[in-house]
Order: structure tokens, then sequence, then C-alpha cells
């Protein structure tokens, strides 16, 4: 290799901008979830039980908070949902679980709010919909009605644009001065106007009336990538509230998936957007907390959050006909996020572990060593042996039909020895 070969400087290192906004607190006990500032950038999620149901919304915001929600969201739709309110709380409490629980209001939020002080009390942040808090003279009255509640108790608030429930008022003033423009904007630039007029006057009114600007986490969600794009990037250059991204509407399974990450790529990348949700429409049968998997997996991708040993695995080609690394990654993928719960209590910092489960000879054992611990299965004609590799080197051969739990044992006795107490 020649000197020339070299370019004179080294390529530069990509990485996300930071961030710069306020610092929200979501508090609940002794649990405090900032926001914004120098904070991680957080996980949230929304239960899709039926508020009233005490019992059944309470188990599934523990299994969010178990998958990694850092706030879970709940319906309160109703007096009778607002009363549950508090006994969902008081039930996590008896479990130990204090992830912070946010409240989605609409329409009727403040009369909830007054109405059932404990409902107020027991919630951690309030979400309010700017669209939908009531029409002409009222709008304003319901909407101070329920910062002033939210002042009161210290409570966070994120004022919640979405296209789907737009200020009407907003958006016709607006097109009426576009239709006196020289030129026009388009309709869809017009409809970005008024959710970010939106969400800013919105909190502009909260300040006035006594919230602390710390407290207010904005977001403007449309269902387009682009469209998110384009609101998040000017929302974030006009104001410095913490921000909350998301994708409403995303749909289902690899689409929903898909089009999340992409829009919420593009955005943590350029340091906008201090929390997240997936809206992912579940499929039959899927786990609700599907939607907290894939968010720290779009963190964690964007080396942003680390919250799960990661699993590299190959994709398998012509040269591994057989399913049995797909079955072995799976397996220890499904192993590794069932034992999290317990590890990230009793192994500090084993989320960061990286393991490979590797269908050859070509690239299995050079990624192997590359993993903290790795395993190389046989291809097609390659001796039926599985080479693992422990930290860098060559540790045993795995050979017979228990190669799985095998592998298994072999990744608990490492994470015991390299982050068990004492270690
Ligand atoms: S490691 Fe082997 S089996 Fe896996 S994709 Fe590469 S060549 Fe194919």
């Amino acid at each position: 290799m020649s000197d020339n070969t070299f370019q004179a400087s080294p390529i530069a290192l990509a990485a996300p901008l930071p961030r710069r906004s306020r610092q929200a607190r979501v508090v609940w006990r002794n649990n405090v979830v900032t926001v914004g500032g120098d904070a991680p950038v957080r996980v949230q999620s929304m239960t899709n039980t039926d508020t009233v149901d005490a019992v059944e919304t309470a188990i599934q915001v523990r299994q969010l908070a178990q998958a990694g929600s850092e706030m879970v969201r709940v319906t309160v739709n109703t007096p009778e949902a607002a009363a549950a309110v508090p006994y969902i709380r008081e039930q996590l409490d008896r479990m130990g679980e204090y992830v912070p629980l946010v409240g989605d209001f609409h329409y009727n939020g403040h009369r909830l709010l007054t109405d059932y002080p404990a409902c107020a009390e027991a919630l951690s942040k309030y979400r309010i919909n700017p669209g939908n808090v009531g029409k002409g003279e009222k709008k304003d009255k319901q909407f101070g009605q329920m910062i002033e509640i939210a002042a009161k108790y210290d409570k966070a608030v994120r004022i919640g644009v979405n296209w789907g429930s737009l200020d009407q008022e907003i958006m016709a003033e607006l097109m009426d001065a576009n239709s006196r423009r020289a030129q026009p904007w388009e309709t869809r630039q017009v409809m970005y106007e008024a959710l970010i007029t939106s969400a800013i006057t919105s909190a502009e009114l909260a300040q006035s009336i006594g919230l602390n600007p710390d407290n207010i986490i904005l977001s403007c969600k449309v269902s387009g990538v682009q469209d998110l794009i384009a609101v998040y990037r000017e929302l974030a250059r006009r104001c410095d509230y913490a921000l909350h991204l998301g994708l409403t509407e995303a749909g289902m399974g690899t689409k929903g998936t898909v089009a999340s990450t992409a829009a919420l790529a593009v955005l943590l990348q350029e340091g906008i957007g201090d929390t997240i949700r997936v809206s992912l429409t579940p499929q039959p049968g899927e786990a609700r907390t599907q939607e907290v998997v894939v968010a720290s997996e779009i963190l964690q991708s964007l080396g942003l959050r680390v919250f799960v040993p990661s699993v590299t695995a190959c994709p398998g080609c012509g040269r591994t006909t057989s399913t049995t690394f797909q079955e072995l990654a799976k397996q220890i993928d499904d192993y590794l996020r069932g034992q999290m719960p317990v590890w990230r209590m009793k192994y500090p910092g084993v989320e960061a572990m990286k393991v490979a489960v590797m269908g050859c000879i070509v690239n299995g054992p050079g990624e192997s060593k590359h993993a903290d611990i790795g395993i190389s299965l046989p291809g097609n004609g390659e001796a039926p042996a599985a080479p693992v590799f422990i930290d860098g080197e060559k540790a045993m051969t795995l050979r017979g039909e228990g190669i799985a739990q095998e592998f298994q044992g072999i990744v608990e006795s490492y994470v015991q020895r390299r982050w068990g107490a004492g270690a």
C-alpha cells in the first residue's frame, strides 16, 4: 500500500447533533424523568386498555415500563376513567413500579381535572390538545383551567397538536391570509404553519397563565414522513421547549415501523426531539410492547441510547440452507430481552453487551470476534461444529443437538462473570 493511499485527514465520524432545548421534569415519587436539555431521548408509550379497568390498565402499564417505556400515557376520557386513575397509580406503586403516568385529555379535560383532583395529582403529566379544548371564547378559558391545575400541582404539560384535530379557527385565519398573498403558499405549507402556530401560541398562553416554561413539552404530529420532518425542523428553529416526536397513526407492522424510523431518524440525527413514541397499530395477537421495542431500537441504532444487548445476526444465504441459525438468533434475542428486567438491576452495564450469531465460516468467526460473545454455526458442507468466541478469542466448540441451550448457558455465565457483583 503506497503512502498516497491515505487522505490528508481522517473521514469525519458521524454522530447525532447535540440538542438545545429546555429541560422538563416528569416526576413520580423518587422517579424523576428529565426530558430535554442534556437528558437522554426518552421513550414513551400509550396503553390501549379501557382506563376504567384499573387492574388491566395497571398490568399493561407495567408491561410497557418493563419493556423500557419511561412514561406511559393513559386515556382519560370519562368521569369513570378519571376516577380510575388514582387506583391505577396505587396498584403500580404497590408493585414498586414508579413509571410516571401521563393523562391524555380531549374535549372535557378541564372538567375531569377539576372534578377529580386525585386524578390530577396521580398523573405526572397532562397531554392537552389545543385543537379540541373548546371553541370560540370557551377555548382559552378551558385551556386555562387545565393549565392552572397543572401549575397548582407542578405537573408537566405536553401541548400536543395533531393535524387530525388541528385548531380550525387558526387554520381558517391562515388560509384567509394566504389567499391575500401575491403568491399563495401550498395548502400543505399553510397547514404546517397552523400546526406550529397552534403549539407555540398555546405554550405562550400557558406561560402567561403561570405554567413554568420548563414544564412545557410540545408536539406537532402528522402522519407523513416528509411532513413531520418539515414541521419539526421549523418548530425546533422557532422555540426552545422540549419536543416530543412521533409519526401519528404510523400504521401496522413493517409499514408503521419503517415510516416511524425514517422520520424519527432524520430528526434525531439533526438533534431534534427529546422524547419519542412509535404509534404502531398492533397486529392481531401482537403485544402492545412492540411499540416500545421499536422506539428503543431506533435510539439504540442511532447510538443515542443503549437499552438491551444487541444481537448481530447474518441474513443467511445459499451457504446455509437450514434454519438453525435463524432459530438460534431468535432464541438468543428473545432470551436477552426476557432477561433484561432482572439483569438491568442485577448486572448494571449489561445492556451494552454485543452478541453475534452467524451462519457460516465466511463472516462468522470475524463478526464473532468483534462481539463480546459470538457463535459461528456451520454452513453447508462445513464440519458440524460451532466455534464460540469470547472477548475476541475462540473459547470452545459446540456440537450436537443442544447447541442453543449450551450457548445460552455460556452467555449467562459470561454476564455473571463480567457484570455480576464483585466483577
Ligand atoms: S456469514 Fe455465511 S451464511 Fe451468513 S450471509 Fe455471510 S456467507 Fe451467508
